[in-house]
């Protein structure tokens, strides 16, 4: 069983979902949210 660690944006920043192609504006500690059950990525 994978352990999912939260990561946390270290400045202001853009976030992608490569599955259902959503961008989501992050700033700076906020948590990087799943989704589509994945992490999002940044940009
Ligand atoms: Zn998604």
């Amino acid at each position: 069983m994978t352990k999912y660690t939260p990561k946390f944006a270290t400045e202001d920043c853009e976030v992608y979902c490569n599955i259902c192609n959503k961008t989501i504006t992050l700033k700076k500690g906020d948590e990087i949210p799943l989704c589509c059950g994945k992490v999002m990525e940044e940009m």
